[in-house]
């Protein structure tokens, strides 16, 4: 631009809207309608800025300006953060089965429809029978949510009664949900007993009276009590609440159903456990450990169970057909035994540090070979979703040199996006997260986003 060219001609330099459209080929109506706008944006720019402009390239900037906000805020990542069930990215990604599940149940199915009797039928029932089979409840019901499956059970068990709850188990979750806020929405009145770092089942014996409603039991999702700490055993807690005749409710958040230990982490009680130790009722999510969609699951005895489905608040928090699909083909996994094969997430928990080695070395070979600067190192990687609080697991990562912060701008805005881990003022790329079969998009991917431009 020269700046010798006095205003008046500079604006003359600017395209007119009909120019730039003309130059942008053919648009039916409203594709037209949608690129004017961007069109006169752009001019309206050029003229405050006073830097030229041509038709053609006034065009393929309105054509990728209209691209760039039609596109979904929520797209597909790449995960190589090392945290397998990461909230913010989804949580649990589904098996192929459960894709597939959820695929057909985008159309028309029998979701509240009874083939057999030609009549309206129960939602709820398709997950139940096998809900029972893998976890050896007598029945289950499934909601929206964790957070719903508790606000329901203490609704349906203990609405205007008291329910007695461990000083140490009164938890925030994250997202806001905390225990005594969803306790006093379910209407129920909390009673706390024990110490932050200790309770017995005689604290809860002493807090027992006509107006108690339930005991509920909340798992430590995102912390951990070390150190002169008691709690009442489960089963203690079961016989109690059947002798004075009221609720156990036990909270398990992640709700395992296969034993952790089997992967090098610490033991997080399994659903099976739970209910064996006598609980009325078991909460949990669909999309942590268990490695489906976002649900709750509530499963226990029959009788308590129907009070849960015949709830008024159920109708509010029933989950959708798709949902029901993907975690009826999830469940199915644990049914035929092909649960660590199959889940994504049990795949990426039981990865070998020698197979996560392996992917990190072609990884960088890969990335050295398109000129990205890196290295293979060691690392460890967590569960995440409030699971296994303070637990890791050995694994491989690939730390890019260069400056951490301008580098993870870079690979957010790859496509698709790459959400790396900034450990020690460096970016690495946690193999942990990543099944093995996204490995070579990862590579592709990176080298796209840090070789094209030079190195930062
Ligand atoms: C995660 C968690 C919840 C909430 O489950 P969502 O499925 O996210 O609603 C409730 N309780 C515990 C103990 C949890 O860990």
């Amino acid at each position: 631009m020269s700046k010798e060219v006095p205003a008046a001609d500079r604006r003359r330099a600017l395209p007119s809207v009909d120019a730039v459209l003309h130059a942008a080929g053919e648009l039916d109506a409203h594709a037209r309608r949608r690129l004017t706008l961007a069109v006169r944006e752009i001019i309206a720019e050029r003229r405050a800025s006073g830097e030229p402009l041509d038709a053609a390239a006034a065009a393929r900037e309105a054509r990728a300006r209209v691209a760039e906000r039609d596109r979904p805020t929520m797209r597909p990542v790449l995960n190589a953060t090392g945290v397998v069930l990461h909230t913010n990215l989804g949580r649990a990604p589904l098996s192929e089965r459960a894709i597939a599940a959820m695929r057909e149940a985008a159309g028309a199915v029998s979701v509240e429809y009874d083939l057999a009797a030609g009549r309206r039928g129960e939602r709820h029932g398709h997950a139940a029978r096998i809900l029972a089979e893998v976890t050896g409840a007598e029945d289950g019901v499934v909601v929206n949510n964790n957070a719903a499956a508790v606000l329901l059970a203490l609704a349906a068990l203990a609405a205007r009664r008291e329910v007695i709850v461990a000083r140490g188990e009164l938890v925030e979750i994250g997202g806001g949900f905390r225990i005594p806020d969803v306790l006093a929405r379910s209407g129920a009145k909390l009673v706390e007993v024990g110490t932050t770092n200790r309770t017995y089942v005689r604290d809860y014996a002493a807090a027992v009276t006509e107006r108690t409603g339930a005991i509920l039991r909340v798992h430590s999702s995102n912390f951990r009590v070390v150190g002169f700490t008691a709690s009442a055993a489960s089963r203690d807690l079961a016989k109690l609440a059947r002798e004075r005749g009221i609720a156990f409710v036990h909270d398990l958040g992640s709700g395992t159903l296969l034993e952790t230990t089997r992967y090098g982490l610490g033991a997080e009680e399994t659903v099976q456990q739970a209910l064996a130790d006598g609980a009325d009722v078991v909460t949990f999510s669909g999309d942590k450990l268990l490695g489906g969609p976002q649900a709750g699951i509530a499963v226990g005895r029959a009788e308590t169970i129907a009070k849960l489905r015949s709830h008024p608040l159920m109708r509010a928090i029933r989950p959708d057909k798709i949902a029901i699909a993907a975690l009826v083909a999830t469940l199915a996994a644990y049914r035929d035994g092909s649960a660590e094969r199959e889940l994504p997430v049990w795949r990426m928990i039981s990865a070998s540090p020698t197979s996560l080695a392996r992917r990190a070395k072609a990884l960088a070979a890969a990335l050295a070979a398109a000129g990205v600067a890196c290295e293979v190192i060691e690392t460890r990687s967590t569960v995440g979703g409030g699971s296994l609080p303070e637990e890791t697991q050995p694994s491989r990562a690939v730390a890019l040199e260069g400056h951490a912060t301008r580098l993870a701008e870079r690979l957010r805005r790859a496509d698709p996006p790459v959400i790396g881990h900034v450990a020690l003022e460096r970016i690495a790329l946690d193999l942990r997260a990543v099944l093995p079969e996204d490995d070579e998009r990862l590579a592709r991917t990176v080298i796209a986003a840090l070789a094209a431009k030079g190195r930062t």
